[in-house]
């Protein structure tokens, strides 16, 4: 059998080890549009400050491909898809001149990830914003940093927090302030008052951060000074980095007769509306929801490369992630699990949650779980994660908590006394 994957990053590496290990006679392709080897995206916000190298950055080199027979094309853009041919349109570099090439498959995955959101905002012809998604990305913003005074991320998300912690942090720390324009901190993992809790942590380490604020334009003559806000005033500042949430890479695929509303519409077998065509990772919308984080791209990837094998004969259903991000940073750590506010639960369900919860403001302690029907759907954790697996057991294994769902908060509360 011939597997075609259409990029190189967690999903498509994923897929392809796990092909490998099933079936060594597969026929595996990976064609990526960077020109590194697998690398992780999550140290890149290390490399960006300097605390860790090129080199480190990477997971697999040329010879893991290798030794598992697998043929990785870098430098290698898919075009098109023709699913009537089963085959795909490659551009490569062949030296500077730019080739296209026809490559033929019994199975196609796309693992084609996501880019930035770029905010419409105008001023984007002057130079001085960035935004954080690869090596490239990286240099471009390390290169600039040497320049650089004052630093606004926009969007208070994952990435935004991290970007904002190596900035604050270590000897070269610069003045940072992140811009939100939701009323709430990192709002698709918290709630609004663990989003208080982690504020004023936040200030507490020296980042300014501003929310309920839509910047209206990016300032300055050729380079970026500063961002217009909706109130006119100017918050100055010589680098820009948005850090917006993610779009999924569909677009070469818009004159395919896929399906695709925002990302790759999949099955619970990951399989898109074309039979012998699959989706996993930040390119794939499953239930109307994209993930974007490591766990559901690695459940994803498992599940998909088991279906195209199908060692026991069978098809394994994919039943979606519980999304869990976990933050170290400003002298605290918070960790998200589940669906944990109005943003991430629709509204007919969002009726039916209860919750429970326990704050300490001056020492930055939050925590609070979520609850339908005496089943945990989610919890936030800020400043003690002591209990955090205690909670992933609960959520994940829909475990009924009716016996004891008062007392999980109070000091001392062990599961295992009650299983
Ligand atoms: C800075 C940063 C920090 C992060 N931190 C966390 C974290 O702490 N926890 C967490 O869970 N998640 C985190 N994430 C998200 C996580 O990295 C992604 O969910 C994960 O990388 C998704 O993997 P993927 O393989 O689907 O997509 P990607 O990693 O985006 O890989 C897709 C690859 O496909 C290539 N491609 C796209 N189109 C084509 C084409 N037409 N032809 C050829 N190649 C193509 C792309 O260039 C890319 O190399 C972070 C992301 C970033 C950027």
């Amino acid at each position: 059998m011939k597997v075609i994957i259409i990029g190189n990053g967690l999903a498509g590496v994923t897929v392809a080890a796990n092909l490998v290990n099933m079936d060594e006679s597969i026929e595996i392709n990976i064609f990526s549009e960077e020109k590194y080897t697998y690398y992780s995206r999550v140290r890149l916000v290390d490399y960006v400050v300097g605390n860790v190298s090129l080199d480190e950055l990477f997971v697999y080199d040329e010879n893991w491909y290798t030794q598992r027979g697998i043929k990785l094309h870098l430098n290698s853009t898919v075009k098109t898809v023709n699913t009537n041919k089963n085959s795909i349109t490659v551009e490569m570099l062949e030296g500077d001149a730019k080739k296209n090439t026809e490559y033929t498959y019994d199975c196609l995955v796309i693992a084609s990830g996501s880019r930035p959101v770029i905010p419409d905002v105008p001023g984007k012809d002057k130079s001085g914003w960035h935004v954080l998604r690869t090596i490239e990305d990286c240099d471009g913003i390390r290169e600039h940093l040497k320049q650089v005074e004052r630093i606004t991320i926009l969007g208070s998300g994952l990435l935004g927090l991290e970007l904002a912690n190596a900035f604050r942090s270590g000897p070269n720390s610069r003045d940072t302030s992140v811009i939100e324009i939701e009323p709430m901190a990192a709002p698709v993992y918290l709630d609004k008052q663990g989003a208080t809790v982690f504020l004023n942590l936040l200030e507490r380490a020296g980042v300014k951060i501003l929310v309920k604020t839509e910047v209206t334009e990016l300032v300055g003559d050729k380079t970026i000074e500063g961002c217009r806000l909706a109130d006119k005033t100017i918050h100055k500042g010589d680098m820009v980095i948005f850090a917006c949430g993610i779009k999924p890479n569909v677009d070469f695929l818009r004159n395919t007769q896929m399906e695709i509303i925002d990302g790759i519409v999949v099955n619970e077998y990951l399989q898109t509306n074309i039979k012998n065509v699959y989706a996993v990772g930040d390119c794939c919308e499953y239930n109307a929801f994209i993930y974007g984080i490591n766990p559901a791209a690695i459940e994803q990837a498992r599940i998909c490369a088991h279906n195209i094998v199908k060692p026991d004969g069978k098809l394994k259903i994919y039943e979606g992630t519980v999304p869990s991000v976990s933050f170290y940073g400003f002298s605290t750590e918070m960790v998200s699990l589940g669906r944990v506010n109005e943003f991430t639960i629709d509204p007919d369900e969002w009726k039916d949650i209860y919750s429970y919860y326990k704050v300490d403001m001056t020492l930055g302690v939050y925590k609070k779980i979520l609850l339908k029907k005496h089943q945990m759907v989610g919890a936030i954790l800020i400043g003690d994660l002591e209990q955090q697996l205690d909670l992933r057991k609960m959520i994940l294994e829909k475990i009924d908590v009716s016996a004891f769902e008062t007392e999980i908060l109070q000091d001392g509360f062990s599961l295992r006394d009650w299983l």
